[in-house]
């Protein structure tokens, strides 16, 4: 079944391990709380360090290339903007590559499949495959196939775009939703009701550009009347899906299922610990020596500190220097850059250039 992950002929399977369950359910039990600013483990970790603990890497050094054998790279504020490719990013990668690092790319941003992905990679002219891309739509197919959803024989209802449906059709597990309800109206005449599929047993939210009442009444019915599994891929508040302003995030998906189901969701993307448990797993790495890099506190940054990876904030994205340092931020990174060209400042000599 992994096979269809793309690692199945060179890494150990993601096997039985509670360890996963223990911490998707210790987010989603954590995030109860009506005020997602009193989030446990928010404060547990970002207290751990003080700012002093954050450098930025203005000066040549090789202390964060020294430590680290494995990049996960945030994408959205990281390797782009909308879809404007960031500068001296191709050579970045490149030579991160000839250095012998491992690269992944980690995004909350479901509307994309992998196979999605990597066609956007591609047209941006970075060559990379489709197994080093992590999405959150692929986090939510993998969180059903660590919790053995396809063999209870039901079907998933989607309030997202095609990357989610993509990712459940390579996975075999039947979904309705997504883009097809994009033009539904409920009949709410005289004794109007929905009727909805009795085998819906989970619903996925994420971000959906054509997210209507419709889909909203559907969503509530399988999980108020049902008892479908409420599964987010993120509940990041805002997002730059052009490179002109943010845009409301998935989040706000997340919020109106929220609001008429009372229930918390289980979150997949970062900053739960979903994808690193799996990456971590499936290819034997050490957490010690993976960096999470980032242009958000409150998903890149606090997925680093929160699953024991080093981190480093971008400043080529939505965070600035200036709220990084505030008094009010305690999400701290270990190391913070304008962008990530700036991890190779002094390694010329080391790649022969
Ligand atoms: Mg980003």
């Amino acid at each position: 079944m992994w096979l269809a992950f793309g690692f199945a002929s060179r890494s150990k399977p993601f096997g039985s391990s509670s360890r996963l369950f223990a911490s998707v359910s210790h987010v989603a039990a954590a995030a109860t709380t009506n005020n997602p600013g009193a989030h446990p483990i928010i404060r547990t970790y970002a207290t751990q360090k003080n700012k002093a603990s954050t450098r930025k890497l203005s000066e040549p050094q090789s202390e964060l290339l020294d430590q680290v054998d494995v990049f996960l790279f945030d994408c959205d504020g990281v390797i782009w903007r909308g879809d404007s490719l960031i500068d001296g990013i191709p050579k970045t990668l490149n030579t991160l590559r000839k250095l012998g690092k491992k690269v992944f790319f980690v995004t909350n941003n479901a509307t994309k499949s992998r196979a999605g992905n990597k066609k956007k990679f591609e047209a941006l002219g970075l060559d990379v495959a489709a197994e080093e891309i992590f999405p959150s739509s692929f986090a939510a197919a993998a969180y059903l196939e660590k919790t053995r959803f396809k063999e209870r024989g039901k079907k998933i209802y989607v309030i997202g775009e095609v990357g989610i449906c993509e990712e459940l059709d390579v996975i075999g597990v039947p979904h309705i939703g997504g883009p097809s309800d994009s033009d539904k109206i409920p009949e709410m005449g005289r004794g109007g009701k929905l009727i909805v599929d009795k085998d819906v047993g989970g619903v996925i939210v994420g971000l959906d550009r054509n997210i209507n009442y419709y889909k909203i009444q559907y969503a509530q019915l399988c999980i108020n009347e049902n008892g479908a599994e409420f599964i987010a891929t993120n509940s990041d508040a805002v997002g730059h899906f052009t490179d002109a302003q943010e845009w409301a995030g998935a989040g706000s998906m997340v919020g109106a299922i929220k609001g008429c189901t009372g229930q918390e969701p289980t979150i997949v993307g970062k900053p739960s610990p979903l994808i690193i448990d799996y990456l971590t797993e499936k290819l034997d790495l050490n957490k010690e020596r993976i960096c999470m890099v980032g242009d958000r506190l409150d998903t890149d940054i606090l997925f680093g500190t929160n699953n024991g990876l080093k981190s480093v904030l971008v400043l080529s994205g939505v965070t600035t220097e200036e709220r990084l340092l505030s008094p009010e931020n305690t999400i701290i990174p270990d190391f913070y850059a304008d962008t990530i060209n700036d991890f190779l400042m002094d390694t010329p000599s080391k790649v022969g250039r």
